[in-house]
């Protein structure tokens, strides 16, 4: 049993394991950059220490501080969270001979995962099917066009220690191989430490569909069924949901059979990710994700499991109590993750601070937040502010209940994809569900700026609203409004926080 567990990461994702330490009753260690001295992530644990300045490689990637601090507080486990160090092995490694707990798979399994190539051969040896091309890395250009021009056009350059989408490039001739190979190795070198690159056969249109795993450290591994993750930017997801629209009741035990397989190939301890890219009934591996997802939640939804708490439960050395035939799937649940990117500008970063915060609720509502009004959103970490998921009985209900929810979500300060999401949610290809990774190439319209003449009547009603809101407060309370602060709930650029009726 864990006591104490230090949370090696920081927003959204940092309060959401902090939360299930504390329902398991365990004392939560939070640790924070200088610029995170009061963010939610460290108010809502039950003790924060500091770990040093805004940048990354100064705080939070420093495993010998996190390790330092483990100690110094008396924790007996580490939660890495996702990005940061949780993929990385050495640290997995550091923590277990620091005497401690990592709440994770073993550093073995980490190594072997982590690199794209070696996971693609234990992947074919085990029988699961990969994406055609290479399990090797190529080291000239020369390797690099010989093997484009064997697997056939258009083809994938890929970073073997990649992740978060970099390092990848599409080539569609011969001609372009070598320059594409040269910015690869580049890209890979400076994002990894590692200019290792491999080729792939570039799929055209297929959808990215992956299968939540569980396993304990006695054997057992269940799945718990598929998410759809096709809507991406930049080959990064925007919106998930659980379970995917178009797999057949086949093809989903299919995959999950696979995905279990892939797992016990490389003993997996914890909860993991197997990815696959689908086409047409047929799917190939990807990658396999050795941590907690960003998108588990749409899994927990339809799922009914708490994935943290029995990632925790499965680093205290409990065994699933649970089998297959127990995990049952029900209802539809979509995550739209609320990043501060301004969708119109290609999805381009937006820094400042939090003026205004309003979150939905209602039955099936779910916020998994990791800002507050105040806070200021810096460049120095990932740009995802908070998710929004919703369960519903049918996938209908849960775009219904989504379009509500984004209705109700206020957030000002930084420019958001809130209103991103809600076109989405009104498109008739993704209400169809027939979509792929290419879904935002072919809907520009998704991230057009609204004229001028609907944004001045946007901001118009917007006013009105503030003032009609402001009359009723005077009504009914005797606290007095604030104008500069009530003119903060809108912004012309922006999106009105009620809708316009006639
Ligand atoms: P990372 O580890 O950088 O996230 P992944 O291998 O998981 O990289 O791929 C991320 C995304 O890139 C996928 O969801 C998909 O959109 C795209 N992608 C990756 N490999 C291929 C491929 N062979 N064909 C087409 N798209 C691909």
């Amino acid at each position: 049993m864990i006591r104490s567990l230090l949370v090696a990461n920081r927003g959204e994702i940092a309060v959401r394991i902090v939360r299930a330490a504390r329902e398991r009753g365990m004392r939560s260690i939070a640790v924070f950059s200088e610029p995170d001295r009061l963010a939610p992530h460290v108010l809502e644990a039950d003790e924060a220490y500091p770990i040093g300045p805004a940048a990354s490689a100064e705080s939070y990637l420093r495993a010998d501080k996190l390790i330092e601090v483990a100690k110094a507080s008396g924790a007996e486990a580490i939660h890495p969270g996702y990005g940061f160090l949780a993929e990385q092995a050495s640290f997995a490694q550091a923590v277990e001979d620091a005497g401690l707990i990592f709440v994770g798979p073993t550093p073995e399994t980490i190594a072997a995962m982590g690199d794209k190539t070696e996971a693609r051969r234990r992947m074919a040896e085990a029988g699961v099917p990969i994406v055609p091309g290479l399990t090797e890395a190529v080291t000239s250009p020369e390797e690099a066009t010989a093997a484009a021009v064997q697997l056939g056009f258009p083809v994938l350059l890929k970073a073997s220690a990649g992740g978060g989408g970099k390092g990848m490039r599409v080539v569609e001739a011969e001609a372009d191989v070598k320059r594409a190979f040269e910015a690869a190795q580049r890209e890979a070198l400076a994002a990894f430490g590692d200019d290792s690159v491999y080729l792939e056969r570039y799929l055209e249109q297929p959808r990215h569909i992956e299968i939540q795993v569980l396993g304990d450290a006695h054997g057992n591994v269940v799945h718990l069924g598929d998410r759809e993750c096709s809507i991406q930017r930049r080959h990064q997801k925007l919106i998930e949901e659980a379970p995917s629209p178009v797999l057949s009741a086949e093809a989903r035990a299919a995959m999950g059979e696979a995905a279990v397989q892939a797992a016990k190939a490389v003993d997996y301890r914890g909860a993991g990710t197997i990815e696959f890219l689908y086409h047409d009934g047929e799917f190939f591996f990807l990658e396999m994700n050795t941590r907690l997802q960003v998108e588990h939640p749409v899994t927990e939804l339809v799922t009914g499991l708490d994935i943290v708490d029995w990632q925790l439960r499965v680093a205290s050395g409990e065994p699933l109590n649970f089998g297959q035939e127990d995990v049952e799937l029900n209802g539809h649940a979509i995550e739209c993750r609320i990043v501060s990117e301004d969708p119109s500008t290609g999805f381009l970063p937006s820094t400042g601070v939090i003026t205004r915060l309003e979150t939905p609720t209602g039955p099936g509502v779910r916020w998994d937040g990791g800002v507050a009004e105040g806070f200021e959103v810096s460049p120095h970490y990932d740009p995802l502010l908070g998710k929004l998921i919703v369960h519903a009985p049918t996938r209908a209900a849960a775009i219904s209940r989504m379009s509500r929810a984004l209705d109700a979500l206020v957030l000002t300060g930084v420019e958001s994809s809130v209103l991103f999401h809600r076109r989405v949610m009104d498109e008739p290809d993704f209400r169809a569900g027939s979509f792929s990774i290419r879904y935002l190439e072919q809907h520009p319209e998704l991230v057009e700026v609204a004229d001028s003449a609907s944004a001045l009547r946007a901001a118009a009603v917007a006013a009105a609203l503030l003032e009609e809101g402001h009359r009723r407060l005077h009504r009914t309370s005797r606290i007095s409004g604030n104008g500069s602060n009530a003119i903060s709930a809108w912004r012309a650029s922006g999106w009105p926080w009620r809708r316009e009726r006639p």
